[in-house]
């Protein structure tokens, strides 16, 4: 089965499962245990997932009121894994902060608080149940996502769920943004030219019994499956 390694995360139940139910052998990374080199040399797969904020002095910006840190050491881990990783044909599926920390990994910004900084913004913290659909998401034709997704989602619309107060601002250089909700907050970016390279702002791995986001999961995990084949 692909290795598909997984950065430590509060609440990674969800994730496991989703993974194990696509086929994929999940491995939880330790970040006082695991180098970045050496993870992405026996990687399969790099899954993203959620968590608190990303420091902003890591783009540029000092903080707002509202920020909340993750714990200690995981952003500047994460970011030295997102670069090991970026330039190898090795999958990426990054999930909610794991957005957001590969956007600032590879060169752009994040808006540090929806509800103060978006006219007009929908809600997009909505806690419980984790799986309650909180807005839309208008998806790109002719992206990664659209093709996955073209099966489960009503013309160019998709329905998600939302635990997030902040959100990308200016996409990393070689990233498109493929999936905006109807208040213009970037939902979903990729990277084409690698092998699965999607991030989403919401929460797909909330949804592994029902399986609307199953699509993306199976994908991610068939492009570690080849990347473990010829590696
Ligand atoms: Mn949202």
């Amino acid at each position: 089965m692909p290795r598909i390694v997984i950065a430590p995360c509060r609440a990674m139940a969800d994730y496991l499962e989703a993974v194990k139910r696509s086929g994929g052998e999940p491995f939880e990374l330790d970040y006082h245990r695991d180098d970045p080199a050496s993870v992405v040399e026996s990687a399969d797969g790099l899954l993203l997932t959620g968590g608190g904020d990303v420091n902003p002095e890591l783009y540029g910006e000092a903080p707002h009121p509202t920020f909340h840190a993750s714990e200690e050491g995981r952003d500047e881990y994460e970011i030295a894994l997102i670069r090991a990783a970026a330039d190898r044909p090795l999958p990426i599926f990054a999930i909610c902060r794991g957005m957001q920390v590969l956007n600032v990994a590879l060169g752009g910004t994040l808006i540090q608080d929806i509800p103060s900084m978006v006219n007009g913004a929908a809600h997009h913290s909505v806690p419980e149940p984790r799986y309650h659909i909180a807005h839309e998401v208008w998806v790109s034709k002719g992206s990664l996502l659209a093709t996955l997704m073209a099966e489960k989602i009503d013309g160019d619309t998709c329905q998600v769920n939302s635990r997030h107060h902040q959100a990308v601002k200016d996409v990393a250089p070689g990233w498109e943004i493929t999936g905006t909700a109807p208040d213009g907050v970037i939902e979903a970016i990729e990277q084409s030219g690698k092998p699965f390279r999607i991030a989403v702002q919401w929460h797909p791995e909330n949804f592994w019994r029902t399986g609307e986001f199953r699509p993306l999961f199976e994908a991610f995990v068939e492009a570690a499956r080849h990347r473990k084949a010829v590696r």
